[in-house]
C-alpha cells in the first residue's frame, strides 16, 4: 500500500521545480513550491477526506486536546501552529448570527489554547465551527484515507462499484 497522498508532476514546470524568475518567487516554481510534484485529483480528494475525519465540533473538543489555531506574526503575517487546550468555556452573553430572513440567538464557546511559545489563543465560535484536532488515532485515520485514495478514480470520485466499510 503507498505511505502517502498520490501526487503527479507538475504540470507548471513538468518536474524541475523551476519556472521564470520573478521578484516574489524567484525562480521557484509557486503551484508546487519547487517539489516539482504536486497532489493528483485522487489525492487532493483522500486529503481533504482525511481532513475532515480529523476535524470536530467545538462541542466536541476537551481540555488537553491539541489543535490548529492561527496568529499574526509583528510584520503582519498569518501563520499557524499546533496548541493545546487550557480551556473551554461557554458564553453568558448571547451572539446572533442570521441566516438572510431571521436573526438566530446562541451561546459561543471559547476555547483557549496555550504554546510554550507563541504563548495563549482564543477562539470564540458556535458549537457546530469545526477544527482541525490533532489525537491519536490519526495514523489510523490516515490509513482509512489512504485505502478511500485506493478506492477513487483517476479524477478522484468514488468507484460506484466500490463500498467504503
Ligand atoms: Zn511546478
Amino acid at each position: 500500500m503507498k505511505t502517502s497522498f498520490e501526487t503527479e508532476v507538475c504540470s507548471r514546470c513538468h518536474g524541475s521545480g523551476k519556472y521564470s524568475f520573478c521578484e516574489t518567487y524567484r525562480d521557484r516554481c509557486f503551484k508546487c513550491a519547487g517539489d516539482g510534484k504536486v497532489l493528483s485529483k485522487r489525492g487532493y480528494a483522500a486529503q481533504k477526506h482525511f481532513i475532515e475525519s480529523c476535524s470536530v465540533p467545538l462541542s466536541d473538543l476537551k481540555v488537553g486536546d491539541r489543535i490548529r489555531v492561527g496568529s499574526m506574526t509583528h510584520s503582519g503575517n498569518h501563520f499557524t501552529f499546533i496548541s493545546t487546550i487550557t480551556e473551554i468555556s461557554r458564553s453568558e452573553t448571547p451572539s446572533f448570527y442570521s441566516n438572510g430572513t431571521e436573526s438566530k440567538e446562541y451561546y459561543p464557546l471559547t476555547v483557549v489554547t496555550e504554546h510554550p511559545k507563541h504563548g495563549k489563543c482564543g477562539l470564540t465560535a458556535p458549537d457546530h465551527h469545526t477544527v482541525r484536532v490533532y489525537r491519536e488515532g490519526d495514523d489510523e485515520r490516515l490509513i482509512k484515507a489512504l485505502k478511500y485514495q485506493e478506492t477513487l478514480t483517476k479524477s478522484g470520485i468514488p468507484r460506484k462499484t466500490t463500498k467504503i466499510a
